[in-house]
C-alpha cells in the first residue's frame, strides 16, 4: 500500500507522534511525504520515507499528481485550520482529487487514527495502480 503524509507547520508534532504510534504498521508500507514533514518524521522514527518537495514549493501538487494517477491508497493530511496558507490553491486541489478518485483522506488526528487502525487491520482496500 502507498501512504502519503502531509502536515502543516503547527501540526508537525502531531504527525510525528502519530507516526511514532503507528511506526510498526507504517514500516510495512511505502510512505511518501511532503519535504519538511517527511524529513521530520523520518528523523523522529527512522521510517524509510520518500520525501517529495516541500508543500509550498510544489510538494502538495506532486502528491496531487500521484492521487490523480490513482497511485496512492491513503492520504493523511493534518491541516492547520486556523492559519492561512500561501499555497491554499494547491491544498484545495489535493483534497478535491481525493474526492474525484475516491481516495481515503484523513485531515485530522481523530480520522487519521481510525484510518491507521484500519490499515493495521488490513481493512483499507488496495485498489491503486502504479
Ligand atoms: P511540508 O509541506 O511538509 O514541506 O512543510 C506541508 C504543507 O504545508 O503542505
Amino acid at each position: 500500500m502507498k501512504v502519503a503524509l502531509i502536515a502543516h507547520d503547527k501540526k508537525k508534532n502531531n504527525m510525528i507522534e502519530l507516526a511514532k504510534k503507528y511506526k510498526d504498521v507504517l514500516s510495512l508500507h511505502k510512505v511518501y511525504a511532503t519535504g519538511t514533514t517527511g524529513t521530520l518524521v523520518k528523523g523522529a522514527t527512522g521510517l524509510d520515507i520518500i520525501c517529495l518537495k516541500s508543500g509550498p514549493l510544489g510538494g502538495d501538487q506532486q502528491i496531487g499528481s500521484m492521487i490523480a494517477d490513482s497511485s496512492l491508497d491513503l492520504v493523511i493530511f493534518l491541516r492547520d485550520p486556523l492559519t492561512s496558507q500561501p499555497h491554499e490553491p494547491d491544498i484545495s486541489a489535493l483534497l478535491r482529487l481525493c474526492d474525484v478518485t475516491n481516495t481515503p483522506l484523513a485531515t485530522n488526528e481523530a480520522s487519521a487514527t481510525i484510518m491507521l487502525d484500519a490499515l493495521k487491520e488490513n481493512r483499507i482496500p488496495c485498489k491503486k495502480i502504479d
